[in-house]
């Protein structure tokens, strides 16, 4: 095949849509605006999670006009006038409904299963930055426990394969437990990522494997006929053609979309990560649940991420909820107390409204196509999202509960 798909976004998901697509045979040029280093993709928790409910869930819908307030609370949206964010969270609280929950968390079980299968191939080649030891979601309070049940029960039903665990039992394999935690989930199926280093990998990996990755340029406009994609356009004015275009640029593909005459409408969710020196680092990567904080250990440091802000597309760090993130885990793992900060940072997820990736053709376009909008499942679901993406392409049957995430649902 000689054809070239220009693919703009070199986060986790372009880059493993590159691979894939490179591997079927096509020709690939991925352009990314920074150097990538700095992306959703590289800063994330590192925690591939199948199963992992979609953020709108009915119990989220009971605490939104809490979290609208408290600058405290983990989910947090800044008030300020803007009819998009109005709109998006209107849908969202439309999303929350118990029906609509039914129907996206099986949509997005399927999904982490098929992309928990496709990563094989990445776990042998990549042991450096992904290991499949599993992780487990902690919690400290009765209501917590209460809501492992329940995911217990749900997440077993879905045929995945995970375990209750009590307090003592965590604290007899890492006695770094505080005693107030009560149990855990533990996610077997679960793997651990070091996020920065998968990405330099898989950049590597396309660069070896014939395919072109140009970084610090960014894509301006998208050029196509009545019918068709032609070109795209840099900052420059430097013009680059192709024959089919793949959009994967997280939460900036909402204003790449308008070149295509399409509405992808997202909010960008802000989380923040801390690194930390540890003496005695925890075993396991973890979620706290009631903190909504994950804590993964890095080699010599361990990453506390977490928090999600609706504060619209910018890198401001607000010291206050950077320190949300120590301050919440060491109820955990007291050890955190005394830590020593190295280095911190921001970054956007990109959140549809409905709680649904958009993956799939743009309609009324021949050769252009879109997968964006993972919210906190970009890794989760990056092999995933790389398969379809090559089955749309080369023309193949996708699944039926593919169609859910047709970016029709938006026009
Ligand atoms: C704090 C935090 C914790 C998270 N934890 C997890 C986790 O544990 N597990 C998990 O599965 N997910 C997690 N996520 C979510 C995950 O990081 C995202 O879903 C995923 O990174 C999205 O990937 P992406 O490739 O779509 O977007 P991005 O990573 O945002 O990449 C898009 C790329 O496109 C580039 N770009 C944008 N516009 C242009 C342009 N015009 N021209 C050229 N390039 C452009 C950007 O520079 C960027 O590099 C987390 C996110 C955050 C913020």
């Amino acid at each position: 095949m000689n054809d070239h798909i220009i693919i703009i976004g070199g986060g986790i998901i372009g880059l493993l849509s590159g691979r894939e697509l490179l591997r079927r045979g096509h020709g690939v040029t991925i352009l990314e605006a920074g150097d990538l280093s700095n992306s959703a993709s590289t800063g994330n928790a590192g925690v591939i999670s199948p199963g992992h409910a979609p953020i709108p869930t009915p119990e989220v819908a009971s605490k939104a006009i809490r979290m609208m307030v408290d600058r405290r609370s983990p989910l947090y949206i800044p008030p300020r006038p803007s009819l998009s964010l109005m709109k998006w969270l209107l849908s969202f609280r439309r999303a929350c409904r118990p029906a609509h929950y039914a129907m996206t968390s099986d949509v997005l079980d399927r999904f982490s299963r098929q992309s928990r299968d496709c990563f094989g191939p990445l776990l042998e080649e990549c042991p450096q930055a992904l290991d499949p030891v599993g992780f487990a979601e902690v919690v400290r309070t009765e209501a917590g426990r209460e809501h492992l049940l329940e995911e217990e029960a749900r997440l077993t039903k879905a045929g995945f394969e995970v375990e209750m665990k009590t307090g003592d039992q965590l604290r007899q394999d890492d006695p770094s437990w505080n005693d107030s935690v009560l149990g855990g989930l533990f996610h077997h199926e679960g793997i651990v990522a070091r996020p920065d280093d998968l990405l330099l990998h898989l950049a590597d990996r396309i660069k070896d494997e014939g395919g072109h990755l140009r970084t610090g340029v960014r894509v301006k406009h998208l050029h196509h006929s009545a019918a068709r994609f032609q070109s795209i356009e840099l900052e420059d004015g430097e013009r680059i053609e192709g024959d089919t275009l793949l959009v994967t640029a997280g939460i900036w593909s909402s204003g790449l979309a308008r070149d295509l005459n399409i509405r992808v409408p997202m909010q960008a969710a802000k989380g923040y990560h801390l690194m930390v020196e540890m003496k005695q680092p925890p075993k396991i990567a973890s979620v706290l649940s009631e903190a909504c904080v994950v804590v993964n250990p890095m080699g010599d440091l361990v990453r506390l991420a977490g928090t999600l802000e609706l504060s619209g597309i910018n890198d401001r760090m607000v010291q206050r909820r950077l320190d949300m993130l120590p301050e919440a885990s060491c109820r955990y793992l007291p050890e955190i107390e005394h830590a020593k900060r190295h280095s911190e940072w921001n970054g956007l997820r990109p959140c549809t409204a409905d709680g649904l990736p958009v993956i799939g053709p743009v309609p009324g376009l021949e050769q252009a196509y879109l997968a964006t909008g993972h919210a906190m499942m970009g890794v989760t679901l990056g092999p995933g999202t790389a398969k379809l993406v090559g089955q749309y392409i080369d023309g193949e049957a996708v699944p039926d509960w593919v169609d859910k995430m047709d970016v029709r649902r938006f026009a």
